[in-house]
C-alpha cells in the first residue's frame, strides 16, 4: 500500500490498514449471508452478535469491571455534553467541571442550560497549555458529578492521572485518548468517546456507564436522550449506527492483536517521543507551547517563528505525503495527531521531515 498518506488528521482520523482491508473483504457479502451488514435488520442474530461482541471486546481490553454498561449511541460526544446534565444534574445540585480547553468549554456551556455549574479548576489563565494540578481541583462533596476532558484535542494537553473524587461521580470525555493507554475504569462513573479519533469511524459514540448512575433519572427527559432506555434495550432501542459499530469491532480486534493497551501505550510513547524530540532538539526552531508535564500523547501541538513559516511547513509537508498537520483554526500553529492507528513509520517520517525542514529554513 505504497500510496497511503502519512495521516495525522485530528478526527476523523487514521484507521488501521488491516481494518480497512478486512472491511473491504466483508463489504459486499458479510460472512456468507448474501448481503452487506448495512442491508440487514439490527434485530438479526448477525447484528446482535456484532453488538454483543463489541461490548465484550471493549470490556476486556479496557478492563471494565462488572457493574458497568457499554452503550453505542449517536450524536457524537457533543450530544453527551447535553445528555449528561439532563440525566444527572438534579434540581438543587450543581455540576463541577474542570476547564482545560475548547472541548471542556463546550461541555460546560451545555450543562449551564440545565442547572448550576461550578468550575472546579481552570487552566484558562495558562491559555490551556497546562492541565491543572490535581490538588488544585476543588471537589464539592455535594456536586452531582465532576466532569473532565482527559485529552484536549485542540490544545494538545492531557491528564497524566486523575483526581480522586470520593463519592462524587467522576465523568470523563475521553474522545481523543480512549484506549491509548491503560486506565483504572473503576475510578469513573462514566467515560464517553466519539469513535472517530481512536475507535473507528464517526457515527457512534461509546458510553461506559456505572449501573448506579441509572437509578431514578428525571422523568421529563426525551426517550432518545435517556441512558436508562438505551441500557435497558442493549443499545437497540432504535436503529443503531450498525456499520460504525462493526468498524469499532474490527478496530478492537486489531488492538487485541497488537497486544492490548499496555503494548499500545509503549508504542504510542515511542511514536510521540520521535516528534517531541524533534521539537526539543531544534534549539528553539520548533516550540511546543504545552507544559512538559501536560503534553499529550495523542495531539502534538507545535509552533514555528511566524505564521509564514508555518504555512510553508504545511505546504511542503503536503508535497511530501503528510496530511492533517495544520493546527485547529481556533489556535493556529501545527498539530500532529498520533492516535493508535497512526503507524510508527509515519511518526518517524514526520520527525525526519521536521529535521530536514529545519535545515533548509534556518
Ligand atoms: C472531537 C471531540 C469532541 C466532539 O466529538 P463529536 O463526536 O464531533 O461531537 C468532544 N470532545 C473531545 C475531547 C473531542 O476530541
Amino acid at each position: 500500500m505504497g500510496n497511503r498518506a502519512y495521516n495525522f488528521n485530528a478526527g476523523p482520523a487514521a484507521l488501521p490498514l488491516e481494518v480497512l482491508q478486512k472491511a473491504q473483504e466483508e463489504l459486499v457479502e458479510y460472512q456468507g449471508i448474501g448481503m452487506s451488514l448495512m442491508e440487514i435488520s439490527h434485530r438479526s442474530t448477525h447484528y446482535e452478535r456484532v453488538n454483543d461482541e463489541t461490548q465484550q471486546l471493549l470490556k476486556e481490553l479496557f478492563g471494565i469491571p462488572d457493574g458497568y454498561q457499554v452503550l453505542f449511541l449517536q450524536g457524537g460526544a457533543s450530544t453527551q455534553f447535553a445528555m449528561i446534565p439532563m440525566n444527572f444534574l438534579r434540581a438543587g445540585k450543581s455540576a463541577s467541571y474542570v476547564l482545560t480547553g475548547a472541548w471542556a468549554e463546550k461541555a460546560v456551556k451545555e450543562a449551564q442550560l440545565f442547572g448550576e455549574t461550578i468550575i472546579a479548576a481552570s487552566s484558562e489563565a495558562d491559555k490551556f497549555m497546562k492541565i491543572p494540578d490535581l490538588r488544585d481541583i476543588k471537589i464539592d462533596p455535594h456536586a452531582a458529578y465532576l466532569h473532565l476532558t482527559s485529552n484536549e484535542t485542540i490544545e494538545g494537553a492531557q491528564f497524566q492521572s486523575f483526581p480522586d473524587t470520593g463519592n462524587v461521580p467522576l465523568i470523563a470525555d475521553m474522545s481523543s485518548d480512549i484506549l491509548s493507554r491503560p486506565v483504572d475504569v473503576s475510578q469513573f462513573s462514566m467515560i464517553y468517546a466519539g469513535a472517530q479519533k481512536n475507535l473507528g469511524p464517526s457515527g457512534v459514540t461509546v458510553v461506559i456507564l456505572k449501573d448506579d448512575m441509572l437509578q431514578d433519572l428525571p422523568k421529563n427527559i426525551p426517550t432518545m436522550l435517556r441512558y436508562d432506555i438505551h441500557a435497558k434495550n442493549n443499545s437497540l432501542y432504535n436503529t443503531p449506527p450498525a456499520y460504525s459499530v462493526y468498524m469499532v469491532n474490527l478496530v478492537l480486534k486489531w488492538i487485541k492483536e497488537q497486544g492490548g493497551l499496555t503494548v499500545l501505550e509503549q508504542i504510542n510513547r515511542k511514536k510521540t517521543a520521535l516528534i517531541y524530540n524533534a521539537i526539543d532538539q531544534s534549539g528553539g526552531f520548533y516550540r511546543g507551547p504545552v507544559d512538559q508535564g501536560s503534553r499529550s500523547m495523542m495531539n502534538i501541538t507545535f509552533r514555528l517563528q511566524d505564521e509564514e513559516l508555518e504555512k510553508k511547513f504545511v505546504k511542503e509537508s503536503e508535497q511530501n505525503g503528510f496530511v492533517g498537520l495544520k493546527g485547529h483554526r481556533s489556535v493556529g500553529g501545527l498539530r500532529a495527531s498520533t492516535y493508535n492507528a497512526v503507524p510508527y513509520e509515519s511518526c518517524k517520517a514526520l520527525a525526519d521531515f521536521m529535521v530536514d525542514f529545519q535545515h533548509r529554513n534556518s
